[in-house]
């Protein structure tokens, strides 16, 4: 981070803004917005800064700035479109101990005015410290669509009810119950001004009345890259209580769940599981049942080699509610970001979803079957297996020269595609750094990767 957003609660505060233009009219009207005490210096000043000190709501010194005296508490805003002034002036605020925002420069600043939406009691502000503008526009209009000006009634709702919170629930219920209200339909009501109704809402969930009692969220979490979370993996996510996740969900994705929320790592390394499956399954039982809303992440599709099936089967025996969302396979995340369809009319008119995972020293899986002039092979943790695959194919028929890739941390910003043929293939690999997660691709779609790849 190249700065440290702060709020500060300016009423204590003096702001000496030294221009009357353009610029300066906007930082005036931020800083009468928030109500701190306001000077202006400038010979010439425009209608809205000659309005506001009319109307007592700044000091005006209709003059040039000269060799001013500021204060070691002075917010200084050098706003003029003169540089000499402004660096002068600068030199003069800085000399004195005073903390300095030149407009027409953003080095050397001590602080900088954010873009803000507001809507108070809920401010957002966002910034790019002056490097680019047009991003900070940019991104304020999207935020600005994003959440209405009704926002303003519901933070004030909120506010209020806080403060019933405080009184009424311990600290350790707040967050769950934060969480479940933000989710319930009550921020809606008050959106759509009924405020009766999210009161009744709220009541049934102070008084532990609402349904919702322990629930299991089986989430794909996609093969990295949290771009590609479904809408209903992200809501999921933002409401858990608890989080069992392995070793596949990335600190990007792990980001998006709620900071107070139980996050447990359960492993998952290759032949090592951090945690045993059966303790794992029993896990989200035990969370479950003390009325938890209880997240169990994996990495790609749950249903996909991740074992989502076993984790689910104690839930439906023992009648616990559960969800199961989808994710990205690897094979879809890794061909899509590699530039490699799985299927394409003139390739493969099938694809083949397989594991390579090691038993015994060697990959039990049924070659003959995979051997197939327009079937797409997608081999899962198959890397320490990839010679022997390799050679496996080749045995039961499959020409040497057949394309094969192997994808590295595919969809992450590290992604590596690594193509060769089933013959040179071992031999790159080995003579490669190469690291967890790989997947590999074999068929001759592998060959439109030169032509396809976008990343
Ligand atoms: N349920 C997961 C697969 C779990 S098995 C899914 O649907 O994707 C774990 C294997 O998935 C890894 O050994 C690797 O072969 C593959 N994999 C998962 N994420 C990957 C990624 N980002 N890049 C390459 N391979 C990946």
């Amino acid at each position: 981070m190249m700065v440290l957003p702060l709020v500060l609660n300016g009423q204590q505060c003096r702001f000496v803004v030294v221009g009357g233009g353009t610029v300066a009219t906007r930082k005036v009207q931020t800083l009468v917005k928030a109500g701190v005490t306001v000077a202006v210096i400038s010979p010439q000043v425009s209608g809205e800064i000659q309005q506001f000190a009319d109307a007592g709501q700044i000091s005006l010194a209709l003059r040039p700035a000269q060799q001013e005296t500021y204060c070691f508490d002075d917010w200084v805003v050098l706003a003029t479109d003169n540089t000499e002034v402004n660096a002068t002036q600068a030199a003069l605020a800085k000399a004195a101990g005073a903390k300095v925002c030149r407009c027409d420069i953003t080095i050397d600043n001590d602080f900088s005015f954010p873009a803000v939406v507001d809507r108070s009691p809920l401010t957002i502000a966002i910034s790019t410290s002056g490097a680019t503008p047009a991003l900070t526009r940019y991104v304020r209009q999207r935020i600005e669509a994003f959440i209405p000006d009704d926002y303003r009634q519901l933070g004030q709702w909120m506010e209020t009810l806080r403060v019933r919170i405080k009184s009424t629930l311990p600290a350790s219920e707040r967050g769950p119950f934060w969480r479940r209200w933000m989710h319930s339909q009550a921020p809606e009501q008050i959106l759509a001004r009924r405020p009766d109704n999210a009161e009744r809402i709220t009541q049934a969930l102070l008084s532990g009345n609402d349904e919702s009692t322990g629930e299991v969220y089986l989430v794909g979490a996609g093969p990295g890259d949290p771009d590609l979370l479904t809408f209903r993996a992200l809501r999921l996510i933002q409401m858990a209580d608890v989080v069992f996740y392995d070793r596949l969900v990335g600190p990007r994705i792990m980001d998006l769940v709620p900071e107070d929320a139980e996050k447990h790592y359960v492993g998952k390394a290759k032949s090592q599981h951090a945690v045993p499956q059966d303790d794992i399954n029993r896990l989200l039982v035990t969370e479950a049942k003390k009325g938890k809303r209880v997240l169990r992440l994996k990495g790609g599709d749950p249903f996909i080699f991740g074992r989502g099936g076993e984790e689910i089967a104690e839930l439906a025996a023992t009648d616990i509610p559960f969800q199961v969302v989808p994710g990205i396979t690897a094979a879809s995340g890794c061909a899509a970001y590699a530039g490699i369809p799985l299927t394409h009319r003139d390739h493969a008119q099938s694809v083949r979803f397989v594991t390579g995972h090691m038993k015994d020293g060697s990959c039990d899986l049924p070659w003959q079957e995979l051997v197939h002039p327009s079937q797409t092979l997608v081999i899962y943790m198959g890397l320490t297996g990839l010679a022997s695959i390799c050679s496996q194919l080749i045995a039961h028929g499959m020409p040497e020269t057949t394309p094969i890739a192997l994808v590295e941390k595919g969809t992450l910003p590290e992604q590596m595609v690594h193509t060769g043929t089933l013959a040179t293939m071992p031999a790159i690999v080995a003579g490669r750094e190469i690291s967890a997660p790989t997947l590999t691709i074999v068929g001759s779609v592998v060959s439109l990767h030169e032509q396809l790849r976008w990343r």
